[in-house]
């Protein structure tokens, strides 16, 4: 899956390899103390984007990016991909 991020309305790049294709899976965002501070939206769940080529996890609270299969993604509108058509070892699992 491609990831859409709303405010900069560009898709997702991996942080650390620019991979443009990623996992999804819900991270818990428990931490304690935060009901006091009226924090309590931190102990939701965040959105956990996981680079399937080097295993990098981005995390996202909030609803500011959109998961996006890839036949509804023009090839045009992905950013570059440095390591495209290459078969760099993927995460250890
Ligand atoms: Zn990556």
């Amino acid at each position: 899956m491609h990831v859409f991020v709303i405010p900069t309305q560009r898709f997702l790049a991996c942080h650390v390899c620019e991979g443009l294709v990623f996992a999804q899976r819900e991270i818990k965002m428990t931490t304690t103390g935060m009901t006091f501070f009226d924090l309590d939206w931190l102990n939701k769940s965040a959105d956990g984007a996981i680079c399937v080529r080097c295993g990098y996890v981005h995390t996202f609270m909030g609803n500011a990016h959109q998961w996006v299969p890839p036949e509804q993604v023009k090839e045009g509108d992905l950013p570059a991909d440095p390591l495209a058509g290459t078969t760099p070892p993927g995460p250890v699992d």
